[in-house]
């Protein structure tokens, strides 16, 4: 049986997963990123951990068809090299999938974060057996892989995909993290959220996202919670939230016609709460024929979606 190893370089920790053909995931383990030790010391922390995956199950260089990393920022899939990944420090053009093959002589490829979890949805999850889908997450800011005609977007520069960069807004408006202002991310992602409820509590009033928090901060799991138990304010949030998404997924369904918008990332994981007002949002406002034939689903992989869709990058 085939087998394929995904890895996922976060902030804090590199997670490392042996996936067989069916997306089922046989090992796996994690190691810390250490990323103010420079990326040497990542990659070397890197190539110790594929050693001990392999000893650890049994598995030879031979066995094992294709190693996918899946990085957050930006990569170049042609080249396999992580051209920025802001959230760790001192990546900047590292070859890294040129060091993988020189040590382990093992067809590597990396692509970035979003898109590796489209790819794992669309062979394993939420959009198996669909030629048309935007996978959209939310968490700290808001990204998309695209899928058409049953073939990832990458773009002329691996760039696609930047839904959290839609415009909602002309003039003004929050500033965005890519320095320009009326992006949807600014308007909607986990840190608006925080900001929302913190703007509700400064008039002095009380809310059950408060009570929840006790002296700690604020989270958007937090608010959830509150919006959960029925708190007004909190579920007021979520809908505003859902619908800047939806008004952004608008353009997005009304441009591709894709058959499914499937929604992931730590913020999504609050279900219905945030996809309910998206779903009312894009029926009101998209166009007719888009919005009849688009379904608004939940992704299926959670938090593995990363290292399962990496671990296909290379068939
Ligand atoms: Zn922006």
């Amino acid at each position: 049986m085939a087998k394929r190893i995904g890895i996922d370089v976060g902030g804090t920790n590199v997670k490392i997963a042996l996936v067989d053909e069916n997306g089922k995931i046989i090992y796996s383990n994690s190691v810390p990123t250490y990323a103010n030790m420079g990326y040497e010391y990542t990659v070397n922390n890197i190539k110790q951990s594929i050693k001990d995956l392999m000893r650890e199950t049994n598995t030879t260089e031979k066995d094992i068809q294709g190693i996918g990393f899946d990085f957050p920022g930006q990569v170049d899939y042609k080249t396999g090299v992580v051209k920025l990944a802001p959230n760790i420090p001192g990546w900047v053009n590292v070859p890294i999938a040129k060091m993988i093959e020189d040590e382990f002589h093992i067809p590597t490829r990396i692509d970035n974060d979003v898109r590796c979890a489209a790819l794992g949805e669309l062979k394993f999850g939420a959009g198996k057996g669909c030629e048309n889908f935007v996978c959209i997450t939310v968490g700290t800011g808001i990204g998309s892989g695209l899928v058409i005609n049953g073939q990832l977007v990458r773009g002329a520069a691996n760039a696609a995909g930047e839904i959290g960069h839609i415009k909602l807004q002309t003039h003004g408006g929050p500033i965005c993290g890519c320095g320009d202002t009326g992006c949807l991310e600014a308007f909607a992602s986990g840190p608006s959220i925080v900001a929302m409820a913190y703007e509700y509590l400064k008039g002095g009033k009380s809310a059950k996202f408060r009570e929840l928090a006790g002296d700690g901060e604020i989270t958007p799991y937090i608010v959830a919670k509150a919006a959960e138990a029925g708190d007004p304010v909190a579920k007021r949030i979520f809908e505003i939230m859902g619908e800047y998404i939806g008004m952004g997924l608008v353009s997005v369904i009304n441009l591709l016609n894709p058959e499914k918008v499937i929604v992931g990332g730590g913020v999504a994981e609050c279900g219905d709460l945030l996809l309910e007002p998206i779903r009312r949002t894009v029926a009101s406002r998209a166009m007719v024929v888009q919005r009849n034939s688009v379904q608004i689903v939940p992704a299926q992989l959670g938090n593995s979606a990363g290292v399962i869709g990496a671990s296909m990058l290379a068939s």
